[in-house]
């Protein structure tokens, strides 16, 4: 196989960030309501618990019937850590940077994702953050959350 000049290619199996059309995941719409600026998760319809991540088939009783519900973008860090050196393949050049568990705002739940907005030192445990959509450079997005 050919190299382009120019051009790196990730190796899919070190692609950080999942497939995410139809054809690949059967969460899909959790990335296109992401694309819409929400957070959302799949909800039990046999028994009524919010899952996150979101799921096909429920963890508590084994149902596969869910609803999509929306989650709060607001929260407050919970726990927080800097990344300095062994960011995945083609975060390399945004180091160091932080990443957190997110409490969402008067639920449970508890999210991993970047933090940005603010280095390290900068941070304590309880500040408000709120989602943030991160659009890939392929068309795919993910999500973080900012101070
Ligand atoms: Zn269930």
């Amino acid at each position: 196989m050919g190299e382009e000049k120019g051009v790196r290619r990730v190796p899919y199996l070190l692609d950080f960030y999942p497939l995410q059309g139809e054809e690949h995941t059967r969460i899909h719409p959790f990335f296109t309501h992401l694309t819409e600026g929400r957070l959302t998760t799949t909800r039990c319809k046999a028994c009524g618990e919010v899952l996150w991540q979101p799921r096909v088939v429920c963890p508590h009783c084994n149902g596969e019937e869910m609803d999509w519900i929306d989650l709060p973008q607001e929260g407050e860090l919970h726990a927080f850590t800097s990344v300095t050196v062994g960011a995945p393949m083609g975060m390399e050049d945004d180091l160091p940077f932080v990443v957190g568990i997110v409490k969402l705002r008067g639920t449970g739940l508890k999210v991993l994702a970047r933090i940005d907005g603010a280095s390290y030192e900068d941070l304590s445990i309880g500040q408000a953050v709120r989602l943030k959509v991160q659009p890939l450079e392929d068309g795919r997005v993910w999500f973080r959350f900012q101070v």
